[in-house]
């Protein structure tokens, strides 16, 4: 029996579950789960919608999570009860539960600070229930520590949109004055363009939405393109005299890929984050020998995290939200899906 330290938890907690892939999450009440050993109990105030979410829901991807489950990985909440041996936290500090729930901490990867690709790595809203939920289970090694003056609405989109773009930017390894583009507008990008332009790169901003594109321009593009109205890759080569040194893909669409690569200046960097299902053509002798680059880039890790959100702790960096409470989960994720949220939704619990 673990030793729960912290106040009286409610009974009940609100969850949307995924309870057949494809189908809409179906609201659910359930007890409020007890941290075990080296576990945490938060209350959420605040969680992102990210379109791995929809992917999650749907089931897009090889590895499928075991249903039910409650999706959601940028979850912003409190501390309100811990379990055994929980030393890495306080109670009542505010913790963000990101997409990386824990990893073994003693393979090869985890050893050398890369425990994203760790083979036994857990992810929250995918094989661990998310923050689609009032109350939330976590690892306190490997919780986001949200700096004091952070939103809690506004650091939710950091620890997945904000983290994964500032990480997939540092591994395109352009540097200050360089081009990179961002590729996809959305959740993602409107945040991949604020952290490029806080680490001094000159922003070439991708999407197929006129809208997106207007604001990436107040966010600070210094170049557009609409990938519908114009061909990608000649107006980016036009513009960047050559290509982008950096090339950040975020689109969930697959013509987004095999243009990005197009769009790589010679001995660039190509980045692919965004996660659509299948599989793209590679140009293979333009890629060659033109030496360029193609980099997978899975989320951040945490010392990534602790380093992109102290870009927003010095307000270099502030997501754009909308919020909406848990009961409009279905709709948000269906308009995410059709590319209608013009940045982050944001879940606001009460
Ligand atoms: P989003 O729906 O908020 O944004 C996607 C944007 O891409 C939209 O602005 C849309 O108009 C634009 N777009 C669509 N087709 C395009 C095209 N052909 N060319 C250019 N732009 C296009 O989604 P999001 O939350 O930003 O997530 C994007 C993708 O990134 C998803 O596939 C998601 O699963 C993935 N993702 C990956 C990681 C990772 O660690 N690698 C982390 C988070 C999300
Ligand atoms: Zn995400
Ligand atoms: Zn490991």
């Amino acid at each position: 029996m673990s030793t729960i330290t912290g106040a009286t938890a409610p009974v009940q907690m609100q969850a949307a579950v995924v309870e057949a892939f494809g189908e809409k999450l179906v609201f659910k009440d359930f007890d409020v789960p007890t941290p075990g050993p080296n576990q945490i109990l938060i209350k959420t105030e605040a969680c992102g919608v990210c379109h791995t979410d929809v992917h999650a829901a749907k089931g897009d991807w090889p590895a499928k999570p075991a249903l039910p489950f409650i999706p959601g990985h940028e979850a912003i909440g409190i501390v309100v009860a811990m379990g055994e041996s929980v030393t890495s936290v306080k109670m009542g500090e505010r913790v963000g539960v990101p997409w990386l729930y824990s990893a073994c901490g003693h393979c090869e990867y985890c050893l050398s600070a890369w425990e994203t690709v760790c083979p036994e790595a857990q992810f929250s809203g995918y094989t661990h229930n998310g923050g689609f939920a009032s109350h939330i289970i976590a690892n306190p090694d490997y919780v986001a520590h949200i700096p004091a003056g952070l939103h809690p609405t506004e650091a939710a989109p950091l620890i997945c949109a904000g983290v994964t773009t500032y990480k997939g930017i540092k591994e395109t390894k352009a540097r200050p004055g360089q081009w990179v583009v961002i590729s996809g507008c959305g959740g993602l990008g409107h945040l991949g363009i604020q952290y490029a332009k806080a680490m001094g790169l000159k922003v070439c901003a991708v999407d197929i939405d006129n809208t997106k594109l207007a604001h990436a321009k107040r966010l600070g593009a210094d170049f557009i393109v609409n990938a519908k109205e114009v061909d990608p890759v000649k107006t980016v080569k036009a513009a960047t005299g050559g290509g982008a040194h950096g090339v950040l893909i975020t689109a969930p669409s697959l013509p987004a890929f095999n243009q990005g690569i197009g769009m790589t200046r010679k001995r660039g960097t190509c980045v692919l984050v965004g996660l659509p299902p299948g599989e793209f053509p590679t140009p293979l002798f333009d890629v060659v020998s033109n030496c360029i680059s193609i980099v997978g880039s899975f989320v951040g890790t945490r010392q990534d995290l602790a380093e992109c959100l102290a870009f927003a702790a010095d307000g270099k960096v502030k997501a754009d939200i909308e919020l909406q409470p848990l009961s409009a989960i279905n709709e948000v994720l269906a308009r995410l899906e059709a590319g209608d949220v013009p940045s982050r939704v944001v879940i606001e619990f009460p």
